[in-house]
């Protein structure tokens, strides 16, 4: 983990809601960073927001050493976070926090992400098309328009079932029935999930009924991502107990069947 200051390659907006951001990191190498990690940004130059804001790695560029994000704006951070121009240096400390399992040779994955989640499961969907496992994703938004970068995970493979709030199409029994013809009709052996209780709740009863291997990418409030401030902490189950963990620091990621929802 290191504190990098990074150029602002691009910062698009993509929809309504939704941010592209790009950065070029010029002292050490992307290849260090890998799905399901993430980004403490400092959203601007002075420190009005102080707290820094987390983000998970969307795309890891080694060729030409650039990462990329995908943010939603919402609170005071990320409307600071927009305002942020091309060739502009911004501080970001990472990478952070654990990744996803990929098993190599493993037979299919399927994402089931909700919004902005699909940003951190991207990450592991390039991973698996450079692993060579087929790799199917499950993209809900709330209408048509904030479906996110379906093209790019189209060009690398990976086939994408769309589901909105406005058409109906994106209630979990409606989710079921897709993911249950994926696992069905291709070859699945995992899956992951992030954006969405209601969705990991179905993801985590699929991954029962069908014998997968299952990851969620969590996320919580976060204030200093390095264990002290137990802002970011969640339950856990392991075996009888419940335990309570920090996020920044046993996660993002974890098994699906031990989160506590
Ligand atoms: C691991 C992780 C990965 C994420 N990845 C993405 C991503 O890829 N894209 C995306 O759009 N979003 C992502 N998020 C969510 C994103 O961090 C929040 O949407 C963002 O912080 C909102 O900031 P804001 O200032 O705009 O919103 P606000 O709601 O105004 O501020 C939220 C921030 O306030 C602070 N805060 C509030 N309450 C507390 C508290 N009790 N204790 C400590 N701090 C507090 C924290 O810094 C918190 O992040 C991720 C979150 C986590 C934890």
């Amino acid at each position: 983990m290191k504190e990098t200051q990074a150029e602002i390659l691009c910062n698009e907006k993509l929809n309504r809601r939704y941010r592209h951001m790009k950065v070029k990191i010029s002292d050490w190498n992307v290849s260090e960073v890998n799905p399901g990690q993430f980004f403490h940004i400092k959203t601007t130059e002075d420190n009005l927001p102080l707290l820094r804001r987390p983000f998970s790695i969307y795309r890891i560029n080694e060729d030409n050493n650039t990462l990329e994000f995908l943010y939603l704006v919402k609170g005071v951070g990320t409307k600071k976070l927009e305002e942020r121009k091309p060739g502009e240096i911004l501080d970001i400390l990472g990478p952070l926090g654990n990744t996803f399992t990929i098993h190599q040779g493993g037979k299919g994955m399927l994402l089931v992400a909700r919004g902005v989640g699909i940003a951190t499961l991207s990450a592991l969907a390039f991973a698996a098309n450079k692993a060579d496992i087929p790799c199917f994703a499950v993209l809900s938004a709330r209408s048509k328009e904030d479906i996110l970068v379906e093209k790019e995970l189209n060009e690398v493979g990976v086939k994408t079932f769309l589901v909105n709030d406005q058409d109906g199409s994106s209630d979990p029994e409606s989710v079921r029935l897709i993911a249950e013809e994926i696992i069905n009709h291709r070859q699945v052996d995992s899956i992951y999930t992030c954006g969405s209780k209601r969705l990991s709740v179905l993801s985590r009863e699929l991954s029962e009924e069908y014998s997968l291997f299952a990851e969620i990418a969590l996320e919580e409030k976060m204030g200093c991502a390095m264990g002290a401030c137990y802002a970011c902490v969640c339950d856990v189950r392991e075996g009888d107990e419940i335990r309570t963990i920090r996020l920044c620091q046993d996660g993002p990621v974890l098994p699906l069947k031990k989160v506590v929802f």
